[in-house]
């Protein structure tokens, strides 16, 4: 996807037309083409035609039953199909899942859609002013919804390419559920899948801070995690020892000890990538491996264990050790 050039062509139409946020769509939509708002009765969000045809002007319909903030993202992503140069014909954008096996061009040229779309209705130099001094996610979503007048969830999707490591999101439906979830890049936290109803407060016990909104009826709730984590024990013993200790009192079963073994090594696994890549130090990397072991159900007897501060420090200290040799 030629993704810089496309949001250069967003960046140009703001400066070109001295946009204001949120952006008059409607009228930018006018200076391209005919637009129309109509009843499509299908999975269809927005159709533009006549792309690039000599003499005549293209035309974008968009479908009236959708949401209003649905709407427009899909406006400014047919926008999008209008400027963009290398888009031609006619282009129906549905938006469920049905979409024929092979057909990759359509799908190139959607998430160039989708991010002029993006940098038109949120621009990266506001972001980068809305984030000077920023200290609460959820303050920043709710804000960037408002001046931007776009849906939350996809405010949500562009807080998280500009903010640092370290940040998971969950969105709640009314009744619980998880719609969405996701984190930035760099965090070593797994999110919870989609669909799952548990309550991440609980579950991500080693956050720094949580940050919530209400929208709708959808409950927003960014996690913050620590990037480092002190863990003082100076001991001297060896993490395998003090793993063993700690499974002898979970468990009698030798089998439910190998499994619990295999599984604390998948975990521990992550953090052996983590000191190849090289950019660590003592807490950073036990901030990595807390927020591993944070969120696995299956292990809470093993790390809710007085004694598994001292297994991840002797074991922290072994992976380091064994780098620097
Ligand atoms: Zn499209």
């Amino acid at each position: 996807m030629r993704k810089c050039v496309v949001v250069n062509y967003a960046k140009r139409m703001h400066v070109r037309h001295s946009l204001e946020l949120p952006v008059d769509l409607i009228g930018l939509a006018k200076k391209y083409g005919t637009l129309r708002f109509i009843d499509i009765p299908c999975q269809i969000d927005g159709i533009t035609a006549n792309l690039k045809v000599p003499g005549t002007k293209p035309t974008i319909l968009v479908n009236k039953t959708r949401p209003k903030k649905r709407q427009r993202f899909t406006l400014a992503h047919e926008i999008g199909h209008v400027v963009i140069p290398w888009h031609m014909g006619t282009i129906f954008d549905i938006t469920d899942a049905g979409v024929p096996d092979g057909a990759i061009d359509y799908w190139d040229m959607e998430a160039e859609a989708n991010a002029f779309a993006t940098e038109l209705l949120m621009p990266s130099s506001w972001m980068l002013g809305l984030l000077e001094n920023f200290n609460n996610p959820a303050e920043i979503n709710e804000k960037m919804a408002y001046e931007a007048n776009v849906s939350a969830i996809a405010a949500t999707l562009r807080l998280k390419t500009f903010l640092p490591p370290g940040y998971i999101f969950v969105v709640y439906t009314s009744d619980g559920k998880i719609a969405y979830s996701g984190r930035t890049e760099g965090t070593h936290a797994s999110p919870p899948a989609r669909g799952e109803d548990q309550r991440a407060k609980e579950q991500y016990g080693y956050a720094q801070d949580f940050y919530e909104f209400h929208s709708g009826q959808e409950h927003y709730l960014w996690i913050e995690f620590p990037s480092e984590v002190n863990i003082t024990l100076d001991t001297k013993r060896k993490w395998r020892d003090v793993l063993d200790e700690i499974l002898d009192d979970v468990t009698d079963s030798e089998e439910q000890k190998r499994t619990y073994k295999q599984q604390v090594n998948g975990v521990l696994g992550y953090a052996n990538g983590v000191v190849r890549r090289g950019d660590y130090n003592e807490r950073s990397l036990c901030s990595a491996c807390i927020q591993r072991f944070n969120g696995k159900e299956h292990l809470k007897p093993i790390t809710s264990h007085l004694k598994f501060e001292e297994f991840l420090s002797a074991k922290i200290r072994d992976l380091i050790d064994k780098a620097g040799r």
